[in-house]
């Protein structure tokens, strides 16, 4: 299922973070202008109340307090007043509040300080009340001072539908801007799918586009620039292999389909069916030898002979392939001999390390002219071990070496007809696979010597 696309996704977290910092805004516009509103209210009540003390302290008797108070707070523009004494009698009223009593405090509550509640007088609607203790021309006095709320409420009320119409339009604002914010950051990345849909098998030379090498999608551009590189690379290689093998693979087949169309063109000898044969078999057996090879290699390609963690004697595998070689040197008049076998340990496929061996070995005696020797040693240096594979035979000049390790790489085709120019590959691969390096060293009719350097086992040796 395709969920929303990420400028989508984007727009929306952008929206939501937006829309809770709005709303904790104004939760908190509101309540500090409620605040601010009712502080107002209180400090003119208060102001109010020191007016009505003075007036009450200049008072000669309740007489003449209740007519000042008639006078300047009888018919008070915004404020209400009540006068009792401290058991309940009322003293003085202001006109509006008629005969609505103020409620009256508890005389415990009452001090010298003033102190505020909230309360709804009937008829009158919710008010802020102030009350205080007074002394009075006949002694201790309670007045309460009570201002409408009705103005705070309108305010608070004002406000609530500014923030709520507004709220929106700026939240509507912020989105537009996000989704086109998004967009026009996410626009190279548009391109780059657009650019990689072209790509194909065929097409892996292309390149994706790279807007900013600093920021995160040119840096992801440079990343697949480099993987399709990798790719293009090994596809081509993958390409002029397969080329390679079909060509090796048709000239055994061609040679074997006209020794068999001479063969069968007229009766022959026994004889001559016999040679037919023999010159069949031998070139079977190239075949072989080239498919057992291709194969090996793919293997190493895809990696599925993963380097078997063995701990592997160097010198003792150097020996037995020694062993088993002499027969073919002894035939070839070589003398192949094993020089000084350190006891070297190493980690990995006694297998596949020995068929390097044996291909280097092999080699050795392959390329060596009779009378000349093949000699084989190990060292153990540091934490590397080597394993040196040295010969007196015809030697690789210098324009070769670079290029042995090649697949199919063969220096002089006419001189090895049965080489398959794939050994020499092979060896590279299950040395690189081990985390070693194969060298070689060579001097054109003095000899040649290839190294071979892997890391050590870190295993404890064993006991023999
Ligand atoms: P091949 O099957 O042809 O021997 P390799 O990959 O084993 O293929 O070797 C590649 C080429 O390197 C050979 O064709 C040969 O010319 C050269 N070569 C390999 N080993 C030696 C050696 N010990 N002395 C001289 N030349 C060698």
């Amino acid at each position: 299922m395709k969920g929303p696309s990420i400028r989508w996704r984007l727009t929306g977290w952008h929206g939501a973070v937006l829309a809770v910092m709005l709303i904790g805004f104004s939760v908190v516009i509101y309540l500090m202008t409620q605040q601010r509103l009712l502080t107002r209210t209180e400090f003119e009540l208060d102001e109010e109340l020191d007016e009505f003390q003075m007036e009450v302290s200049l008072a000669r008797d309740l007489a003449d307090l209740q007519k000042q108070l008639e006078k300047r707070f009888g018919q008070h523009a915004t404020f209400d007043f009540q006068l009792t004494t401290l058991a309940g009698e009322t003293l003085f009223r202001s006109k509006r509040l008629a005969e609505r009593a103020l409620p009256l405090p508890v005389p415990q509550a009452v001090s010298d300080s003033v102190a505020f509640a909230n309360r709804s007088i009937p008829g009158l609607g919710p008010h802020r009340i102030a009350v205080k203790r007074l002394p009075g021309p006949t002694g201790p006095m309670v007045v309460q001072a009570a201002a409408p709320l009705a103005s705070n409420a309108k305010e608070l009320h004002d406000l609530v539908v500014t923030l709520v119409s507004v709220g929106p339009i700026v939240l509507g604002c912020a989105l537009a801007g996000g989704y086109i914010l998004a967009r026009r950051a996410l626009a190279p990345l548009d391109r780059m799918i657009a650019a990689a849909e072209r790509i194909s098998a065929q097409r892996l030379n292309q390149q994706l586009e790279v807007s900013n090498p600093r920021d995160e999608l040119g840096r992801l551009a440079q990343t697949l620039n480099g993987m399709l590189g990798r790719l293009h690379r090994s596809f081509d290689e993958m390409r002029r292999f397969t080329a390679d093998a079909a060509h090796e693979l048709r000239t055994p087949l061609a040679v074997l389909r006209s020794e068999v169309e001479v063969a069968l063109q007229s009766t022959r000898s026994a004889e001559q069916y016999q040679h037919a044969l023999e010159s069949v078999l031998e070139e079977t057996a190239r075949l072989t030898r080239l498919t057992d090879q291709l194969l090996m290699l793919c293997r190493e390609d895809m990696g599925v002979n993963d380097v078997r963690r063995e701990s592997v004697r160097l010198d003792t595998l150097a020996r037995e392939v020694v062993d088993d070689l002499q027969v073919v040197a002894e035939q070839q008049r070589v003398a192949l001999r094993a020089g000084r076998l350190q006891r070297t340990l190493v980690e990995g496929d006694p297998g596949r390390l020995r068929q390097v061996c044996f291909n280097l070995l092999d080699n050795a005696i392959k390329y060596t002219p009779p009378r000349g020797a093949v000699i084989v040693r190990s060292t153990l240096e540091g934490g590397r071990v080597q394993l040196i594979i040295e010969d007196t035979g015809i030697g690789i000049s210098h324009e070769h070496q670079p290029h042995i390790f090649k697949r199919f790489y063969r220096v002089d085709s006419a001189r090895n007809g049965a080489g398959t120019g794939l050994g020499l590959a092979i060896c590279k691969a299950i040395v690189e696979a081990h985390h070693g390096r194969i060298d070689v060293e060579s001097a054109v009719n003095r000899g040649t010597c290839f190294t071979i350097t892997l890391p050590k086992s870190t295993v404890p040796a064993g006991k023999d």
